[in-house]
This record gives C-alpha cells, structure tokens and sequence, in this order.
C-alpha cells in the first residue's frame, strides 16, 4: 500500500518555517511583510477563503489589509484599491478573491496588480513567463507550487518522468503543468474533451488531477507504483455526517492507494499547501522588495 502524503504536516512545517524568518526579518529591519486581500460581492465560500488567509496571515506575523467592495461596485472602483496597495509601502502582496461578478472583467483587473506584488501569480505576465524557456515568472501560483512542494518534500523525482495533468484551468491544471515540464517531466494534458483518458493516465509516472470531479480516477487507471496528487475537492453526499456531505478528490483514494506508490488524501493533502505557499510568495516577495538575504 502508498505512502500517504500528508499535506497538512507538510503545510506545518513551512508555515513555521516562515514564522521564523519573519520574526528574524522583523528583528533585525523592523520591517513586517503585509498582504492585502481584495473581496468582491458576498460569496459564502470567498468570505471563508479571506478569512482563512487572514488567520494564516496572523499566525506567522504577516500584516493583513483587507478591501470588502460591493457586488455592484465598478471595475474603476477595484482598480482603485489595487493602485493604491501597490503604491503602499506596508504592502507586499495583493491578491484579489476570485470569482469577480459576472459584470467585472476578471483580466482588466488582474492585469492592475503589480507584477511585484502578484503573490497569487495570475497577472499575464507572470503566467507567460512560467511558458517561457530561459524565464522566470516573479510568482508562481499557489496551489500548483503547493503541488510540487509536495514532491520535493517527499523526494520524488520529476527529471526524465511521465506525467499526466488533468484539468486546464489557468489556476490550477495549466501552471501545474508547465511547472512540471519546468522540472524537466514529460507532461500530457488530460481535459474534459479527452478521448479514452484512461489511455493518457495509465502512462503517469506523475498523475496531478485537477477536474473538480469526484470518483473521476478509479484504481486500474494508474500504472502501478504512479505517485498521486489530488487537487479536487468535491462534496458529495453523505448521510452518516452531521452535515450532509463530505469532501472528497477526484480519485478513488480506496482503490488508488492500493496501487500508487504515493497518494495525498482529501481532505489533508493539497489543500493546506495553498496558503502556505500564498505566505511563502507574500515572504518572497518582502525580501525581493527590501533585497533581504
Ligand atoms: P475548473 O472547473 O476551472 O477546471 C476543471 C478542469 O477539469 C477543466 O479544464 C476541465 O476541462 C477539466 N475536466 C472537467 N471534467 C473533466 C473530466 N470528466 N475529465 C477530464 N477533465 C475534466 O476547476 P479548477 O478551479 O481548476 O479546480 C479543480 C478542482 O480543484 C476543484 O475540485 C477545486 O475545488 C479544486 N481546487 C482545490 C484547491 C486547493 O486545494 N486549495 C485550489 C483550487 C481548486
């Protein structure tokens, strides 16, 4: 049976590491990294998503600007909060929640961030050079960072490897896999229009799956000793917990675990890594401003 790769430890780990260095940077500049969350409209999930990097923020000492706009605000209005975080010395980071409202047009807005402090990686021009050879972008995005953070972790070797991304959204399946062609893999996009996918993922030394579809993966798909990182996270009907539902991947974590060699689980795997790496940009990004060793 797999090795469980526990993304929660892991994601421990670096957010104390980062506490750490924050607490040295603080120490002997006095200067404290910040980060500035944008939220637009009353979303359930996006007031949770704030809420939890704010907390995660507060736990290794980064400083944390908030903007709440209204659902019917403007795109001039966003605009002008982003000019002003990027022209603001205490900020070092700025992310704006995605989903925007249907009427904001989401790469006008995202194209207003500096490049300098796009710590979530989606401004164009971080996202072209992460295509480019012999080019690096200035962030690289968080979840499939936190992805390949697992890798390096855990040891897994990437250089010479086959592996199979499935999805091809800009957030997650298409920066993972130029991330691991970066890291010298021989990568294969698996997408909703795929034909035979069973035939393209039966080939992943590597297999990130990214669809937002639960049971998507059944065991006899993956090449035996394929190590497994699972972004979906899928609620699905449960009667036996107190709320109705449970969160599950996108692979069969009963059936796969007896075939990969490493698996993460959902929940506890990838997604912790996500603000952990959305602090380790926000850090990054302090030093790369202040030129900090
Ligand atoms: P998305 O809906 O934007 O993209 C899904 C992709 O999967 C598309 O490119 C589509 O072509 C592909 N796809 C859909 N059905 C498929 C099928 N049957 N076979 C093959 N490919 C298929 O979603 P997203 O934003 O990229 O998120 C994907 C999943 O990852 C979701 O479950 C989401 O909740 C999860 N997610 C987790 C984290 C985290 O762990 N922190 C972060 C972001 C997203």
């Amino acid at each position: 049976s797999s090795i469980i790769i526990d993304g929660k430890l892991v994601a421990k780990k670096i957010r104390d590491e980062i506490a750490s260095e924050v607490a040295r940077i603080k120490g002997s500049t006095g200067i404290v990294p910040g980060l500035a969350v944008i939220l637009v409209g009353s979303r359930k999930d996006s007031q949770t998503y704030v809420r939890n990097k704010k907390k995660a923020c507060e736990e290794v000492g980064i400083e944390s600007f908030e903007a709440t706009l209204p659902e019917d605000c403007t795109e001039e209005d966003i605009i002008k909060h982003i000019s002003d975080f990027n022209s603001n010395p205490s900020v070092h980071g700025i992310l704006v929640q995605l989903p925007l409202p249907q009427h904001i047009n989401e790469e006008k807005i995202l194209n207003a961030v500096t490049i300098e402090k796009d710590v979530d990686g989606f401004h164009p021009l971080n996202i072209g050079r992460l295509a480019m050879q012999g080019r690096d972008p200035l962030f690289v995005p968080c979840t499939p960072k936190g992805c390949m953070e697992l890798l390096h972790r855990y040891n897994i070797e990437i250089k010479g490897k086959r592996a199979v991304v499935i999805g091809r959204s800009n957030i997650v399946g298409m920066p993972a896999a130029l991330l691991l062609q970066r890291a010298n893999a021989t990568i294969s996009i698996v997408h909703s229009k795929t034909k035979n996918p069973e035939e393209i993922i039966r080939q992943a030394d590597i297999l990130i799956s990214a669809a937002g579809v639960p049971n998507l993966v059944r065991g006899s798909w993956l090449k035996p000793g394929a190590v497994v990182i699972d972004v979906g996270i899928n609620a699905v009907d449960d009667s036996e917990s107190p709320r109705g539902y449970k969160l599950v991947g996108d692979v069969c974590f009963g059936e796969a675990s007896s075939v990969a060699s490493a698996i993460t689980p959902v929940p506890g795997g990838v997604g912790p890594m996500t603000i952990a790496m959305l602090l380790s940009n926000t850090l990054s990004s302090v030093k790369r401003i202040h030129d900090l060793k």
